[in-house]
């Protein structure tokens, strides 16, 4: 007869419906809780709502001791402590935002060992005496959240994070989890590195998130598009992302003037402001938050309908996250990315005047021109985002965007032709709205003083539309045919690859950009 050494209601499964009242363990994170029990490190890559918490919380109950829960954000740590307390799991967090009252609490609680998780920030982890403290208790598992923070190349990255390098000094055989929504491979590596892990067991979720549906338009009136997204989505929650601080305020305002419930967040919020924002977003009222990046990590609110951006994210992992923010609660959920040339050039230009060392800006300019390549593609946007991630979806997604109305390409090459030679012939010096008001023949001053409307390419656009003429000055700066500079934005030509389409010798094929937005015509009534 065998009896077991731990009483049976110890066990992982046992924890897992008594504790947590789940049946069952979902995914990887059986796998993960097995690799901690057996003492062993792990990394786990797993989409934002895949359940990663489960992955620390269960062995750390499971196995003798407090565990470690190591989380960059203090808002994630308090949420998380708040709903173990309700399932009767003793947690407690330290970090700099505590009353001095509840820090002694949760201090002696751990001394006298009676925590059962604690959560504690990178900088309080490192504060003098806590890892002394720490070092004389038994641990049962340390718990590494956000993992992608320890990666200088990550866009998220927290200098703090480097130091966790040296945790198995202190705690040595103590098994480390390492947690992550990010998914790309370059990351996955500095973790492993960073944390001095390399054979630790990746245990690595699929990032396909069927129920989002994902949109890429050319941005052609910024308010009139945000719009038609939001109207389709009246009384939910939604985030629209912008790139600037004064841009979130400015498109809130237009928001709040049409009696949407539009709030601004960005970094440059007072602490008490971005409480108040941060409460109206979790308390399940219908809210448009206008944001930031700043509004980011740590933000869970199931119900999110829908994320627009009004300006291209950094990169494929960026996007992903953020887009990734809607449907947590697995229902249907809209994303829509708007983007112009104007952007592609601005961003190419930001990162190109960072003083970031040459390695670093090497990797975000790839980053950069894979965002710009997914904006541009033909085929299923799923599968390409999923591809930036190493990731291969067998078939098409269905739903995204290309895959309901597939993209027609023409050939391009005299459009471009038109194009290239206007801007050439008006010296380089002007703007895309002059190149397309030139191709089209529009009089102006401008055109006037400078006497562009007595050259030969003056009108040679006249058949086609505005909107025509920018996307393909808007395809031209994606694929570097054209370049933009200085403070006006002004198109120039890249000579390389600029010669052989103006002199025939190379056809280029484009895409088609629809002309109105995607499926407003099939739910609006008119
Ligand atoms: P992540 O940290 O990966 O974003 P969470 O740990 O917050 O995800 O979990 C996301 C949601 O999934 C939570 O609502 C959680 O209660 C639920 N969940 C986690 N594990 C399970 C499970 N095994 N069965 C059912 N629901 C689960
Ligand atoms: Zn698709």
């Amino acid at each position: 007869d065998t009896l077991q050494a731990e009483p049976p209601g110890d066990a992982p499964r046992a924890i897992l419906s008594r504790v947590f009242g789940f049946p069952d363990f979902r995914g990887l994170q059986e796998q993960a809780v097995g690799e901690v029990m057996a003492g062993r490190d792990c990394l786990v890559l797993m989409p934002t709502g895949g359940g990663k918490s489960i992955c620390y919380q269960v062995p750390a109950l499971s196995r003798p001791g407090t565990g470690l829960v190591i989380s960059p954000l203090i808002a994630l740590m308090d949420d998380q402590v708040a709903a173990l307390r309700q399932v009767g799991v003793n947690a407690g967090a330290l970090h700099s935002e505590l009353e001095p009252e509840d820090a002694a609490r949760i201090r002696a609680d751990l001394v006298a060992g009676r925590l059962d998780i604690l959560y504690v920030s990178p900088e309080r982890l490192l504060s003098p005496g806590m890892l002394d403290r720490l070092s004389r208790l038994t641990l049962s598992v340390i718990a590494i959240d956000e993992a992608h923070c320890i990666s200088a190349w990550g866009h998220e990255f927290r200098p703090e994070y480097r130091a966790l390098a040296r945790l198995p000094e202190h705690f040595p055989g103590v098994p480390r989890i390492a947690l992550t929504a990010t998914a790309d491979p370059r990351t996955q590596a500095d973790i492993l590195d960073a944390l001095a892990m390399p054979d630790a067991r990746v245990l690595r979720a699929s990032f396909h998130r069927p129920n989002l549906d994902i949109a890429v338009r050319p941005k052609i009136s910024e308010m009139r598009q945000v719009l038609d997204v939001l109207g389709r989505h009246a009384g939910e929650a939604a985030i629209v992302y912008c790139g600037s601080r004064n841009k979130t305020e400015r498109v809130a305002r237009s928001l709040r003037e049409r009696d949407w419930p539009a709030l601004p967040f960005h970094a440059g919020l007072s602490p008490i402001e971005k409480r108040a924002a941060l409460a109206r977003f979790r308390s399940g009222e219908p809210v448009v938050i206008v944001a930031t990046i700043a509004f980011g990590m740590g933000i869970d609110r199931p119900d999110v309908r829908t994320v627009v951006h009004l300006d291209m994210p950094s990169s494929p992992e960026a996007y992903y996250q953020q887009i990734g923010r809607a449907g947590r609660d697995g229902e249907k959920s809209e994303t829509v990315l708007l983007y112009g040339g104007d952007d592609i050039a601005r961003a190419r230009h930001w990162l190109d005047q960072s003083s970031a060392p040459e390695a670093q800006k090497r990797i975000m300019s790839a980053r950069l021109e894979a965002m710009i390549a997914l904006t541009e593609t033909t085929g299923c946007r799923t599968q390409a985002l999923l591809a930036c991630f190493g990731e291969t979806l067998a078939t098409a997604c269905g739903h995204c965007d290309n895959c309901r109305n597939p993209v027609a390409s023409f050939d391009g090459t005299v459009d471009a032709q038109k194009v290239l030679s206007t801007i050439y012939r008006i010296g380089q010096k002007f703007g895309a709205v002059h190149v397309a008001s030139i191709l089209r023949g529009k009089t102006s001053d401008m055109a006037g003083r400078w006497g562009h409307d007595r050259l030969s390419v003056f009108g040679i656009g006249k058949d086609k539309p505005e909107q025509f003429w920018r996307g393909v000055i808007r395809q031209l700066i994606a694929r570097g045919i054209v370049q933009v500079s200085g403070e006006y934005n002004a198109l120039a030509l890249n000579e390389a690859t600029a010669r052989p389409i103006l002199r025939g010798e190379e056809k280029l094929m484009l895409r088609v950009d629809p002309t109105d937005d995607l499926r407003a015509a099939g739910t609006r009534s008119n």
